[in-house]
């Protein structure tokens, strides 16, 4: 007849095997969304079989059975003890890979301890000495070295992975703080346990628990795993598309850590900050980014762009990440490389700029008198009417200049000294001009000077020193070094507006009416004209 607490344990044991294995089928169903789960999946398959071979341990078994399953229970230890290690790893970082020395340390361990309990009954190194209790069913179990070695490598191997969750939840990574603190949560359950047991009451005879505890931890973390949502924050999928795209992507807690980053990011934040550790998760945000990157966030996020380590340009978008309920998590921080654009643009700006300065040249040159350089008609109309517009309010001067006999310059030294005689004319008329007056060549050998504010006093006067001073004018004869120069005289015909016509054309009609009768009256002379409107001689 067996005890009926002896059977509610046995019982409790088959149904832990039972629950394991529903976790473990279930974990390993999401494996590929996260390494985390495949790591449950192993863990909670050791789990069964560790439930598994203790369920019997708690009846009145004979000797030489109670001696294989205490032996085999090794393999569920070790087992879940790998696979929770390698489950908290994976859940506390997202980017954590098994190397070669945790391979060394995680299988190479436990295969030695595997060996000695295969051999344990050559040399009692696991269990030094298995006796029969007095007036009991039960045996009493004395340890040898090796499982003192086994028990302190479960225990730093736990320790480890306890720690990595302690401080992945101690950094305020708000994203994964839930799920961490429910791992946590659920890896103190068999730490107390285990420790009850091991102080070893009598009333349990030596049975050990410790897989009961264990697979509270198992479904504890199989929801922390799979309704917390583990599965969305740390999902490989989308990790993988973070890092694929081009963009770079910077997660910030609200408490100012950098707590993911994509390839992207991690490349342009070391071109920013080569001189700090090429991985910036676990660090002040403060470090890889401006603070305007981290500043004050408007509602709808915030957009700019900056200037970057070596000539990049990048368009910055940091929103705000929230949780279902509005709270504030952190802040994403997403930048694109635009320097091609910038370039680009650039380059087009300089293409303007030089088309915009050509433009300019040309129409200043469409203005000019390539010659002389003095002004041409395109430019004096408009410049003259709105001079002469002017005249209400003060009278304005125009003069007509014609060179006396010009033909016979060109017929006689040639061309070139033609030319060289409007070029001096031209000079002399520029250095005559004040600011405000207007010069322009409006002919072959004809030149025409407005100028504001001259009544015709003033005007008779200026009109006269430039027939003087081309009369003075010596210009040397073209190619033909040892000629005597070339001396000229002009005439000149002026009018006054409003006097003498009150728009441009009419004031010009009568200068050029007054330039005709200095013609007539013998060149070499100034004549005005003669009152408003009037017809020359
Ligand atoms: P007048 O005293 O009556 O003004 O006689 P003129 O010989 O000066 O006048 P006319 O109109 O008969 O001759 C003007 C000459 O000016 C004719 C033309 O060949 C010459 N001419 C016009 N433009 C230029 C130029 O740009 N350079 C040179 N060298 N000669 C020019
Ligand atoms: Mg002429
Ligand atoms: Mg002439």
């Amino acid at each position: 007849m067996v005890d009926p607490a002896v059977a509610v344990l046995c019982a409790a044991f088959v149904v832990a095997a039972v629950l394991n294995l529903i976790t473990a089928v279930v974990a390993r169903r999401h494996r590929a969304a996260t390494p985390a789960a495949g790591a449950l999946a192993w863990a909670a398959a050791s789990l069964t079989f560790w439930s598994a071979v203790g369920a019997p341990l708690n009846l009145p078994v004979p000797r030489a059975v109670h001696d294989v399953l205490v032996h085999a229970s090794f393999v569920g230890i070790l087992g879940a003890v790998v696979g929770l290690h390698l489950l908290a790893r994976f859940a506390s970082d997202p980017h954590f890979r098994p190397r070669r020395r945790h391979t060394a340390f995680l299988v190479g361990v436990p295969a030695a301890i595997l060996l000695a309990v295969a051999t344990d009954p050559w040399h009692h190194l696991v269990f030094s000495r298995i006796s029969p209790l007095d007036r009991s069913p039960w045996f009493r179990v004395e340890f040898g070295p090796v499982f003192w070695v086994h028990t302190a490598w479960c225990y730093l191997v736990l320790g480890l992975a306890f720690r990595r969750l302690a401080v992945g939840w101690w950094r305020g990574s708000a994203l994964l703080r839930r799920q961490l603190g429910t791992l946590l949560l659920a890896g103190l359950v068999p730490l107390g346990g285990n420790v009850a047991v091991l102080a070893g009451t009598d009333a349990l005879a030596g049975r050990d628990l410790t897989p009961l505890f264990f697979t509270v931890t198992a479904l504890l973390s199989a929801w922390a795993l799979l309704s917390t949502r583990l599965l969305q924050v740390v999902p490989v999928a989308r990790e993988r598309v973070l890092e694929t795209v081009q963009d770079v992507i910077v997660v910030v807690d609200a408490g100012g850590v950098v707590v993911d980053v994509n390839a992207a990011a991690r490349r342009y934040l070391h071109l920013r900050r080569p001189d700090l550790p090429a991985d910036p998760v676990g660090r002040p945000a403060h470090q890889f980014l401006t603070p305007r990157a981290l500043g004050d966030l408007p509602a709808d996020g915030l957009s700019y762009s900056v200037g970057y380590a070596h000539g990049l340009h990048l368009d910055i978008r940091v929103s705000a990440l929230r949780d279902r309920r509005g709270r504030v998590l952190g802040r994403v921080v997403v930048g694109r490389d635009v320097t091609e654009l910038v370039q680009a643009r650039e380059r087009l700006e300089e293409q303007v700029a030089v088309a915009e300065e050509l433009r300019a040249r040309l129409a200043e040159e469409a203005v000019r008198d390539p010659l002389t350089g003095l002004h041409n008609r395109r430019h004096f109309d408009p410049a003259a009417a709105a001079l002469v517009a002017g005249a209400h309010r003060a009278p304005v001067g125009l003069l007509v200049l014609d060179v006396d006999h010009f033909k016979a310059v060109n017929d006689t030294h040639g061309h070139a000294t033609g030319d060289r005689v409007l070029v001096e004319v031209a000079a002399l008329l520029a250095g005559s001009a004040r600011p405000g007056d207007l010069v322009a060549r409006t002919g072959g050998e004809e030149f025409v000077l407005v100028l504001a504010g001259t009544d015709e006093e003033a005007l008779a006067q200026r009109a006269e020193q430039v027939r003087a001073g081309c009369a003075r004018l010596r210009v040397p004869v073209q190619g033909r070094a040892g000629d005597p120069p070339v001396r000229l005289t002009v005439s000149l015909g002026t009018a006054v507006a409003p006097r003498d016509g009150t728009d441009a054309a009419g004031l010009l009609a009568a200068a050029d009416r007054a330039l005709y009768a200095a013609k007539a009256a013998g060149r070499d002379r100034v004549v005005a004209a003669e009152g408003a409107g009037s017809p020359g001689r």
